[in-house]
């Protein structure tokens, strides 16, 4: 065999595992279907401006052992995100605090916001949310979910939130101070110098071959390595031999403005069902940036098919019993691994993914 490592994916799953087999003396070869590495927190720039290509990336996380691994790779400024959501004409402030409070009800303190929302809880009559709508409603009231979560919801899942799990608003904090940081962790920031800098910084000295889709050349690509980490689509490795998993596409519109400042923030979240998009991201705002131009890009949600690429797992119960399917096919190889988004079929940010592919390299380099 040439190589020890066959890695599918320069996402970031494959780059760290490729970085962490290559300090350990492996010869890794890694292939990416896209012409690019990074996989989708790729970024590039354009009028001195650091665009994201596949959407908003904000790197957070409260585990020790991430933050001291990424800052091997890169410097991050003190960006907090704060996105505005946008319902007719009203701007409102994300995630749901004190100030979303005040702008909907007039509520000044905590005490009359706790009042409003168990007020509004007790008439909805849900005491154990079964499902996304019934979770929104228990955590922010009933006009909440109607203004900011149930169309956001619905077009960026295309299915209504009582046919979604609860997990998915979860993700998102509810505080009861005028405290606008979409996250709890206690790190988060922006590369200074984009991502694909960190990746290029994770795959030195590894031999990387662009626009190579594994399954086109897979009898070849097979015999090539002793060992093969899989970061693409689980069920199209195993040939959909179950069916299908579910994915949620996305369309990206991006362009550049002959204005210095479009929106004033970074994100805002479009949450009216009827407006096609999910979000306007305007991209120098992460780097208070000060160019003359700028970069913004409309998110379209988009229904998944074969042959797209699958930006989100769809995790509810049905998916996650065919994954499972999968996952015991995989558990049977004795040469392959699966990891990332669409290995491990998982809803995962940035710094879980790097978790996961630092424990995947501790096992399998021991
Ligand atoms: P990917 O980045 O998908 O990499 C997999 C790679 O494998 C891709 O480059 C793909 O082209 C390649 N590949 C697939 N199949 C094949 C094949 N057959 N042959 C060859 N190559 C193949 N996380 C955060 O922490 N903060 C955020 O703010 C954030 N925002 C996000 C916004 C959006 C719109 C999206 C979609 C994700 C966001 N994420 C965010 C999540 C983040 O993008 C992921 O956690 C991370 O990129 C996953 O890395 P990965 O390596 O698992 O997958
Ligand atoms: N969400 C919402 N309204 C918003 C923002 C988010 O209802 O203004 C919901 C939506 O269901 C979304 C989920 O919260 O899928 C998680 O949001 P997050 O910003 O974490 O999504 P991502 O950035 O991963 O797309």
């Amino acid at each position: 065999m040439k190589y020890d490592y066959l890695i599918v994916g320069a996402g970031l799953f494959g780059a760290v595992f490729a970085c962490e087999a290559t300090r350990k003396g492996k010869k890794c070869l890694v292939i990416d279907k896209r012409d690019h590495i990074g996989g989708n927190i790729y970024t590039y720039e354009e009028a001195g401006i650091q665009v994201h290509k596949y959407g908003a990336h904000i790197f957070h996380t409260s585990d020790d052992r991430v933050w001291r691994y990424i800052n091997q790779f890169a410097t991050f400024n003190r960006f907090t995100n704060s996105p505005m959501a946008r319902f007719g004409d009203k701007l409102y402030n994300m995630p749901f605090n004190m100030n979303t409070f005040y702008q909907l009800w007039g509520v000044t303190t905590p005490a009359e916001a706790k009042a409003e929302i168990a007020r509004q809880v007790q008439e909805s009559g849900i005491s154990k949310p079964k499902n996304l709508e019934e979770q929104a409603i228990s955590m922010v009231g009933k006009d909440i979910y109607e203004i900011l979560v149930k169309g956001y919801t619905a077009k960026q899942w295309g299915r209504p939130c009582a046919e979604l799990p609860s997990f998915i608003i979860k993700r998102l904090p509810v505080r009861f101070t005028f405290d606008n940081n979409y996250f709890n962790d206690l790190y988060q920031g922006i590369p200074t110098e984009g991502y694909t800098a960190i990746v290029e910084k994770l795959l030195q000295g590894v031999e990387v071959k662009l626009s190579c889709d594994f399954f086109s050349n897979r009898t070849e690509l097979e015999e090539i390595a002793d060992r093969i980490v899989f970061t693409g689509m689980i069920d199209q490795y195993y040939d959909y031999c179950y069916g299908e998993l579910e994915y949620r596409g996305l369309r990206f519109e991006t362009e550049t403005l002959d204005c210095d400042n479009f929106q004033g923030n970074a994100v805002i979240n479009y949450n009216e069902y009827e407006v096609p998009y999910t979000r306007i991201i305007e991209h120098k705002h992460f780097a208070f940036g000060t160019q003359e131009k700028t970069v913004i890009t409309r998110e379209y949600p988009t229904k998944w098919e074969r042959g797209q690429e699958p930006y989100y797992p769809v995790n509810n119960d049905k998916n996650n019993a065919l994954y499972e399917k999968y996952r015991a096919l995989a558990a049977k190889e004795n040469r392959v691994i699966f990891g990332g988004r669409l290995g491990q079929y998982r809803y995962f940010d940035m710094h879980q993914v790097i978790a996961a592919a630092l424990d995947c390299a501790d096992q399998e380099l021991r």
